[in-house]
């Protein structure tokens, strides 16, 4: 994914080819192929929506991107610097500039320490003085909407809501640079999940923090990206800004994954015309030939069994990735 033609914020996280493999225990040489050659700019304050199905490679990306997980191709590089393979003790001053928000605020929270622990330790991390770090905790306490009193109270003291505010909390109070948030309101009860984006956005926007907002959610992403990029079994297939997202984009699977949102009016979802994801995601393992939605797409053509559809431009500040989608560089025509 380009850059878009009006973004003139530096970029803060790029990849080039980004490729992330896992062995198959059983398979003896076979490879898993999670992310397959992605390129992506996240520039600063901004916030890039990844979407796609559970199983498309969104997750891995987001835990590559922060060297959680060794890509095997290509290149990442964070603040103009290649992190790619740099080792883990010259790794950790750059990670402190990165946080991560997890669907299930557990793994970043100690159970036996008070949640005013757990989110004081990425400032612990960068040697902030005692009494500096508590006035911080509390403010961010009090940014996230939870009473002072619950910084002495233990993660399983705290309702699911309470305890995303308090990874939320722990997340941004160092003021990283760039922030992965992966599915951060699948957990969360309807109610919950209004809240928390509500107060995503906002903290977003105070700290110009960059964020990559994984989801599988259209609509939580068109409300608060800049950009979305949609994924499939590995790939980028569409990208294009967020505002008018659901009425610009192109892409088979980018519709169709709008058509699949549930509509508040009983009415208009009696009356969905377009055809809802049929089938499953294919086994990243044994993915299909040409398009690799021809399997579900219900526009597939000979062509798309045939060979892969490039990504390309298709009108400004979007890209797709489609055969019957014309591009817009030389010997294309816009449709
Ligand atoms: Fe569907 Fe073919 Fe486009 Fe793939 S290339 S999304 S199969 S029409």
């Amino acid at each position: 994914m380009r850059d878009a033609a009006a973004e003139t914020r530096p970029v803060i996280v790029s990849t080039r080819g980004l490729t992330v493999e896992f062995d198959l225990r059983h398979g003896a040489r076979r490879k898993l192929r999670a992310v397959d050659g992605i390129d992506l700019d996240i520039h600063r304050g901004e916030v890039l929506g990844l979407v796609g199905e559970s199983g498309c490679g969104k997750s891995t990306i987001g835990q590559t991107l922060l060297r959680l997980l060794r890509p095997t191709g290509g290149r990442i590089s964070f603040d103009g610097r290649d992190i790619t393979v740099l080792p883990e003790r010259r790794l950790r001053p750059q990670r402190r500039r990165m946080q991560m928000i997890f669907q299930h605020p557990g793994p970043a929270l100690d159970g036996r320490r008070v949640v005013a622990k757990s989110i004081a330790e990425p400032l612990e991390a960068i040697g902030l003085p005692r009494a500096e770090i508590r006035q911080r905790v509390d403010r961010m306490l009090e940014r996230v909407g939870l009473p002072l009193a619950f910084g002495a109270r233990y993660p399983h003291e705290l309702s699911g809501g309470q305890l995303q505010r308090v990874a939320v909390a722990r997340a941004l109070v160092g003021h990283p640079d760039f922030v992965v948030a992966d599915e951060p309101l699948a957990s969360l009860d309807l109610s919950v999940q209004a809240q928390v984006m509500v107060l995503l956005k906002e903290l977003q926007a105070e700290f110009g923090t960059s964020l990559l907002f994984i989801t599988h959610d259209l609509a939580a992403a068109e409300y608060l990206s800049d950009r979305i990029a949609v994924m499939y079994l590995g790939k980028l297939v569409e990208s294009a800004p967020a505002a008018g997202f659901s009425a610009r984009a192109r892409h088979p699977y980018s519709r169709a994954l709008l058509d699949s949102v549930p509509r508040m009016d009983p009415a208009l979802e009696r009356a969905r015309a377009a055809p809802v994801l049929r089938g499953e995601v294919p086994s990243p393992a044994n993915p299909p030939s040409g398009c690799r939605f021809h399997t579900r797409c219900p526009l597939a053509e000979e062509r798309c069994r045939q060979a892969e559809p490039p990504f390309r431009q298709i009108a400004p500040e979007q890209w797709a990735a489609c055969w019957l989608v014309p591009g817009t560089g030389p010997g294309e025509t816009l449709a």
